[in-house]
């Protein structure tokens, strides 16, 4: 009956409700507070995790609800009915993708009634990107991409009043600079979240330091933002959970015996002080809501009512505290009208630790191969929407497959997504889900490229397990083969195209039927070992091709040279031997090379050396390791080496070494043969059973490349196993080292140091020291200095001065404890899993910039896109450009082109960066009048960094920090720091010019024809 009720109230409130009134939305919706009382601002709110035990859609739909209750469409659908209710009643709507699956299943009035409710700030968006994502392993630029989608449906569907204030991050593990960073360039107020370091807590507890103002970037100077910590995590009150889902004690306010409103007020009041006496205004936020609550709205609306009612009708007898149905915008323009001072913060939140045994650091590296595939998910993305902006894509299905692949990747930045800490289930629908939003958008690239190119027919396939050197298209045959190349990045780039062959003789040539050098190259016997790999093919085509945007290659078969038969070195290193043996490889080898091989020996102080016209690399004859290197005019000994946490209480999240073991190097000498070729040169190293490397340098490339392979990890009932590469060098870093924030500004770290607290590493005294590596890790002294580059998020540290160490691999055999309640533990394939990845060693004076480190860092995130076709002939590839493709070789070398999409049917959304920081680059100016033109351009208009709201219009908060003079009488804003740029195709070149100061990103929506 009770439903029934709610359908019947329902109905008379939609018809009273979509009367049409004024807008008031934003701050000036929010509650009246009072002086002198203590006002609580109660924010009813729901954590709606977009995956985690549940598949994103089982959690929609309230499917599986024995794996955990949680239906989100029950969620919306009962506030909404809940607000309508009263005036008064506020909540949060936070994930958007959650919100757009459902607001697609409403009817047009039911639509009208949630608008009203939105306009009037009843239901405010907060935080507002397609999830709430992580901020330790996610690249700045797919953070960017993601709140760029959620805010757009917002503002499309709602406008101004739907635009998100704060930021909502009260889940993820740890927290970025460089999200604050992206907060305040979005225009953001401020942001909230909820885990801490638990000493850093609680001494910020005692300064009143909750609270705090950020200094977000280094390099930029108006990058500051409110940033808030709440007090009880973003649970309800204790005891004060109303939710169907718990068993607190309901207001119980009738004639009855069991009547608590005295003592339930108490309560609440008491907790209230405890709040207040830790923050520095007058006002205190006590969110009331936990993971997928509100699926009956009504039962905790009901009972928020009574507290409300009870706590104020205290006033009359004296009592100061005033609650009230708030959001976390209304409490933070309180504060933000409170005029108060806040202490400074500069570096980051990481890494979190829940108690001085566990630091969530783990999940830096859980599920190393989805953490790649996320990457190759972003590759596909930038790459569709720049050719589908280039060929002016725009079918219905097309836009389908972009924009599907952007919420997709929007998806992959949840905090239980790219950290890996979901289930095993939801894991596998996460592949698939990207899985198919990367097929659709290498659609949309073949159809643009079939548009710009003159391959009209063209296939252009995307292989996706060139990782494994697996490629359909070229499994019988390279011959007449086109391969086509895109390159993301602004700048003509020259790079190395590695195309899987059989072991036969190939001429490359470029459009203009110029031969190009290449050669074949053996692909390692365990890469050809792996059970599900085909091996039609045991061999790479190695070119280096040069590309501004799109350059096509030809690939034809030639019968000259003759296919040299080589043995595999003789050895008496019994494993390997074995292993091989068993795997028959070596048979297969020995048919497939085709480079000279380098004789190698085993003599004692014997070592072979390596070497291009750049890198010289000298391998010890006695380890089979790694022992020097000599690059950019610096020699250095570095030692490289794999080491092994054997650890039993480790878990998805966290990495928690077992008390008084240490790491365990694997210190048996290791096989290795080199492949000595012109173009590329490659040792291929067996470590064990189940690690082998390839070290690999190309002519003309100034970074080593180290390609691991590790897998399946062995572990039994008392161990798993914690795979890590560790680069040891002279270098005497003195305790500190640097890593990146989300592929961005560059963090200083030392060891056992953070700060503002002292913290407790009696426990864990590695995991405690590691940090999120998302593209680099570095040190350095006086002289020399060492970076190690990644191709996926990573754990890493400094444990010892000279060196690095990232974490690359983890099977585990326990749950930890924090809720997904079951052992990392990888199959693939019916085996644990196997996975490849590439690391990159740059050794430099410190004299040098790191700009080459930049650069690097760029083409390893969005290297050239490879594209296969079928040709009749070599003509065919000549002049292969059909259309003009717009270049952007003329911006300044250290500018980005960090997106260039299509945004509505007639604009186009073009960021741009200035990638170097203010250390290493400067201020640069350039013309982007050209661009416009041929971009079709009819108008420009700048925007803030998620291109959703004109950057004129932009006005957020400004802070007091503690030391930085005198507390303003009024409360201060901050507005754009420059002009923003706005101009139409009449005016003058010169009012399109573009200044950018070192990591500034600039966002200009483009207006076509
Ligand atoms: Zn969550």
């Amino acid at each position: 009956m009770k439903y029934l009720g709610g359908i019947f109230l329902f109905v008379v409130l939609l018809i009273i409700d979509t009367k049409p009134t004024e807008a008031v939305c934003g701050y000036e919706s929010c509650p009246e507070t009072k002086p002198n009382m203590v006002n609580i601002h109660l924010v009813p709110h729901s954590h709606d995790d977009v995956g985690w035990l549940k598949t994103v859609d089982q959690y929609y739909y309230g499917h599986k609800n024995n794996i955990q209750h949680a239906g989100v469409q029950y969620i919306i659908d009962t506030v909404i009915t809940e607000l309508i209710k009263d005036p008064k009643r506020r909540f949060i709507q936070v994930e958007t993708s959650f919100f757009a699956k459902w607001w697609e299943q409403q009817k047009e009035t039911h639509k009208q009634v949630v608008k009203k409710l939105v306009n009037e700030g009843r239901l405010q968006f907060t935080n507002g990107a397609w999830s709430m994502n992580d901020e330790a392993a996610v690249n700045y630029q797919s953070v960017i991409d993601q709140f760029t989608v959620g805010l757009k449906f917002l503002d499309e569907t709602f406008g101004i009043c739907a635009r998100p204030r704060v930021g909502w991050q009260i889940d993820p593990f740890g927290h970025s600079r460089e999200q604050a960073s992206l907060y305040a360039q979005m225009g953001y107020d401020g942001e909230f979240f909820s885990r801490m370091d638990h000493s850093d807590k609680f001494r910020r507890m005692v300064d009143l330091a909750l609270e705090m103002v950020w200094d977000a970037s280094e390099s930029l100077s108006e990058v500051k933002l409110f940033t808030g910590l709440l007090y009880n995590h973003y649970w309800d009150t204790p005891g004060f959970c109303f939710d169907v889902h718990c068993n607190d004690d309901p207001i119980i306010d009738g004639d009855s015996y069991d009547n608590n409103v005295k003592s339930r007020v108490d309560d609440f009041i008491a907790f209230a002080a405890k709040v207040a006496a830790n923050f520095r205004t007058t006002h205190i936020m006590i969110p009331m809501g936990g993971d997928f609550q509100y699926e009956d709205a009504e039962v905790n609306f009901k009972n928020m009512d009574k507290l409300i009612k009870y706590v104020n009708a205290r006033q009359a007898t004296g009592s100061h505290y005033n609650i009230f149905y708030s959001t976390p915008g209304c409490y933070l323009n309180s504060v933000h009208q409170g005029l108060q001072s806040y202490p400074n913060k500069t570096l980051d939140f990481f890494p979190y630790a829940s108690d001085s045994n566990s630091f969530w650091t783990g999940y830096y590296t859980s599920r190393p191969t989805q953490k790649r595939f996320e990457r190759d998910g972003n590759h596909m993305l930038q790459t569709a929407k720049q050719l589908s902006v280039f060929a002016g894509l725009s079918s219905e299905q097309q836009k389908e497959d972009l924009d599907y692949l952007r919420q997709i990747m929007g998806v992959m930045q949840h905090h239980d997504a790219i950290t890996g800490t979901e289930k095993q289930e939801v894991s596998n629908d996460y592949d698939r889900l990207l899985y198919d939003g990367i097929i659709g958008g290498a659609s949309n690239a073949r159809d643009a490229l079939r548009v710009l190119t003159n391959l009209p027919e063209g296939e252009f396939e995307s292989c996706l397990q060139l990782n494994i050197s697996e490629c359909a298209f070229t499994k019988d045959s390279a011959d007449n083969v086109v391969v086509t190349l895109f390159n993301p990045l602004a700048h003509t780039s020259s790079q190395y195209v590695r195309v899987p062959v059989k072991k036969e003789s190939y001429q490359v040539t470029d459009e203009k039927g110029r031969v190009v050098a290449s050669e074949v190259v053996p692909v390692a016997w365990q890469v050809l070992a792996l059970e599900y790999r085909e091996n039609n093919t045991q061999h790479e085509l190695v070119f280096k091709a040069s590309v501004n945007k799109i350059a096509s290659y030809f690939i034809k078969k030639i019968e000259t040279r003759e296919n040299k038969e080589i043995v595999l070195p003789k050895s008496d290193k019994k494993s390997v031997k074995e292993t091989e043996k068993n795997l028959e490889v070596p048979k297969r080898f020995k048919q497939v090379n085709s480079m000279k091989k380098v004789e190698t020996h085993a003599d004692d102080d014997s070592e072979t050396v390596v070497q291009t016209s750049q890198i010289k690399l000298v391998i010890d004859n006695n380890t089979g390791r790694l022992k020097s290197v000599e690059m950019n005019g610096v020699v250095e000994d570095i030692e490289q080496k794999f080491g092994v946490y054997e650890t039993s209480a480790s878990g998805a999240y966290v990495f928690r070494e077992v008390e008084s073991t240490e790491m365990q190097f694997l210190t048996t000498d290791v096989e290795f043969t080199v492949y000595d070729g012109t173009l590329v040169k490659e040792v291929h190293q067996q470590f064990n059973e189940w690690i082998s490397q390839v070290i690999r340098i190309y002519e003309g490339v100034n970074r080593v490349e180290f390609e691991w392979l590790i897998g399946p990890i062995p572990t039994d009932e008392d161990t798993g196993r914690e795979i890590v590469t560790l680069f040891y060098s002279e270098i005497s870093s003195n305790g500190v080292f640097y890593t990146d924030s989300n592929g961005r500004e560059m963090i200083r770290r030392e060891k056992d140091k953070r700060e503002d607290f002292t913290p407790d590493l009696s426990r864990q005294p590695t995991s405690g020291n590691y940090y999120p590596v998302v593209s680099r890790i570095a040190l350095q002294d006086s002289n020399k200095r060492i970076a190690l580059l990644n191709d996926r998020a990573q754990g890493g540290t400094s444990m010892k001065d000279g060196q690095l160490e990232l974490m690359l691999h983890r099977r585990l055999i326990r749950d930890d404890g924090y809720g997904v309640g079951e052992a990392l533990n990888e199959q693939k394939y019916d085996k644990p899993l196997i996975a490849r990845g590439k690391v990159y060693l740059i050794l430099n004076s410190v004299e040098e910039s790191t700009k080459v480190e930049r650069v690097a860092e760029k083409e390893i995130l969005l290297p050239f896109s490879v594209f296969f076709s079928k040709a009749s002939s070599q003509s065919q590839t000549q002049s292969a450009i059909a259309k003009a493709v717009p270049s952007f070789d003329d911006f300044p070398p250290s500018v980005h082109l960090l997106t260039l999409e299509p945004f509505t049917d007639n604009e186009i959304l073009l960021r741009v960066e200035n990638f170097l920081d203010h250390i290493e680059g400067k201020v640069v100016s350039f013309n982007i009048r050209p661009i416009f033109d041929s971009l079709g351009g009819v108008e420009i208009r700048e925007t803030t960094l998620d291109g959703n709201l004109p950057l004129s219009e932009m006005k957020r908060f400004k802070f007091h920090a503690e030391g930085s003079g005198a507390i303003s009488t009024e409360a201060e804003y901050y507005t754009a720091a420059h002009k923003p740029l706005a101009a139409d195709s009449s005016l003058e070149a010169s009012e399109f010019s573009v200044t950018l100061h070192p990591m500034q990103i600039r966002t200009f929506i483009i207006k076509k024809k």
